[in-house]
């Protein structure tokens, strides 16, 4: 399996249009050491032909286009045969109006999901241009299923969704209460090879079905939004805590780098990174505590191949 990081920063992406930290001023200066980076997807194959997206974020067109594998063969034709959504936040779901060129788009998501991003959003309407140009294919927690293009054709990679504590997107919050499916993480298994990928870019928590998924991974993607709880406040950016956001920090006491210690997992990879995050300073301690726990820091063109 071929795991490619189209892009590893949290919403609103690295550096920030409209943010003046230490880490967004040192990368557009040049001074520190940190890479710019665009809004979370990957993509994954099985054969290097066939590819899935894992979440579609405002910045896809550049970022296919950053990628010679997700280029078109053909004079109308794309390598990108399904889209796989794992919550309904507009850096997950605002790239797929970005791919209207009259293309069927078939994408996985949650019931939730599925509603939040169709029901009344007019500019749905761009990807209604003509009958079956997006085919949704729901995502039941617990039921493993073969990702497919448009021709149903199922390829080598299973999927099934794990239920994440997460919340609903902000444009949502004021439709009634949360739910289940509101945010999952990915299993991903490889049959031939029984390689297993576990994506889960937004976590608020840990829960027996999230531990399990991630321990038996070989390669496991995880929530690396926030390096603290007081992340935001702490810089006067805000208000929110990381819990508040539904991302559990990666340290501190509670933090997923002590709560996940000892994974077995050959790969360990922080994703879904916010730009005030020291992780993203090659040279901060933080980095360094990361690394040292055995954790890589994702990068925009990292590639894993399980
Ligand atoms: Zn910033």
């Amino acid at each position: 399996m071929r795991i490619r990081v189209l892009g590893s920063a949290a919403g609103g992406g690295f550096p920030q249009w409209n943010c003046g930290c230490s880490n967004c001023r040192g990368v557009r200066e040049g001074v520190g050491r940190s890479a710019a980076r665009t809004q979370e997807s990957v993509a994954v194959s099985a054969d290097g032909e066939r590819w899935f997206l894992l979440n579609c974020s405002p910045e896809i067109r550049a970022q296919i286009e950053s990628f010679a594998g997700l280029h078109p063969k053909a004079p109308r034709h794309s390598p990108v045969d399904a889209i796989v959504i794992t919550n309904g936040d507009l850096d997950h779901t605002l790239g797929l109006l970005s791919l209207r060129e009259s293309h069927p788009l078939v994408i996985y998501a949650t019931e939730r999901v599925r509603a939040g991003f169709t029901e009344g959003n007019v500019l749905y309407r761009t990807l209604e241009r003509f009958p079956g140009q997006v085919t949704w294919r729901v995502l039941e927690p617990g039921r493993e299923v073969p990702l497919a293009g448009a021709d149903g054709r199922p390829g080598r990679l299973l999927i099934e969704a794990v239920p994440v504590p997460g919340k609903q997107p902000i444009h949502l919050e004021h439709h009634g209460s949360g739910d289940p499916r509101d945010n999952i993480g990915l299993k991903i298994r490889e049959a031939a090879t029984g390689k297993r990928l576990a994506y889960f870019p937004a976590a608020g928590g840990l829960t027996g079905d999230v531990r399990k998924a991630l321990a038996e991974a070989d390669c496991v993607f995880f929530d690396g939004t926030f390096w603290s709880s007081d992340e935001l406040p702490a810089r006067g950016l805000g208000t929110k805590r990381a819990e508040d956001m539904a991302h559990l920090p990666v340290g501190g006491e509670g933090g997923s780098l002590t709560a996940l210690h000892g994974l077995p997992a050959e790969r360990r990879v922080y994703i879904h990174i916010n730009n005030t995050n020291p992780l993203l300073c090659d040279d901060s301690t933080e980095r360094k505590e990361a690394e040292a726990a055995g954790w890589e820091i994702a990068f925009d063109g990292m590639e894993v191949t399980l």
